[in-house]
């Protein structure tokens, strides 16, 4: 089973892989627990070239590649091996990740963008994904600075929520859309319900 986390930027999203994998942990169920931007060699190196202000700017199509190029070797290293061999995949960001941020956020064609994510990945679709959704203009000064999107023009952010919020409203039945600022202990609690929902846990 494919369990992925999603959501703006400081929305808390490491935190809830944390205390899910803590739960798995718990429960016996064997997991592995990882993300993207990176997650492999290839990988790291593609994300700090991707987060690194000083590669300056970066054409929106060659910011989707490097993306796409990032979860090709993902999901050939990482998450197909890890799911063959019958464990648990939680991942920290991934395919709708590119769909809001390079597609809503950079405004390309997002179908344009899911055929080279869905190209990238062999077509795998995670089994649940847990939205944390929140206010951007509330999220994003936890991060300040940190990295190149902060040069993202007014609206981004917003754009890149309502990218999120779009393909949840898609597949309703494989997302589980969360408010971010509930408190991360209730929060924790209803991500294992739904978890345990799909006998997972
Ligand atoms: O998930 P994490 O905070 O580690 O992501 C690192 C940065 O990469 C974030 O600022 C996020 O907004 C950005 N990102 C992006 N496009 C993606 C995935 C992540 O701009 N497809």
């Amino acid at each position: 089973r494919l369990v992925v986390f999603e959501g703006g930027d400081g929305v808390g999203k490491s935190t809830q892989v944390r205390l899910a994998a803590r739960a798995l942990a718990e429960a016996g169920v064997e997991h592995v627990v990882t993300h993207e931007p990176g997650g492999t060699r290839l990988g790291e190196a593609l994300r700090g070239l991707l987060l690194d202000p000083a590669t300056g700017d970066v054409a929106p199509r060659a910011e989707v590649l490097l993306y796409a190029a990032d979860k090709a070797q993902h999901l050939h290293q990482v998450v197909r091996p890890a799911l063959d061999r019958g464990a648990v995949v939680i991942c920290d960001r991934y395919l709708d990740s590119m769909l809001a941020y390079q597609g809503a956020g950079r405004v390309l064609d997002v179908e344009d963008v899911a055929a080279i994510g869905a190209w990238a990945t062999g077509g795998l679709v995670p089994d649940l994904t847990v939205l944390l959704d929140m206010d951007p203009a509330r999220a994003v000064g936890v991060k300040r600075g940190r990295d190149r999107l902060e040069q993202a023009g007014d609206g981004f952010h917003a754009r890149v929520r309502q990218g999120f919020l779009d393909l949840a409203a898609r597949a309703p039945e494989r997302y589980l859309v969360l408010p971010a600022r509930t408190g991360r202990e209730h929060l924790a609690r209803l991500i294992r319900h739904r978890l345990t929902g799909l006998g997972i846990e």
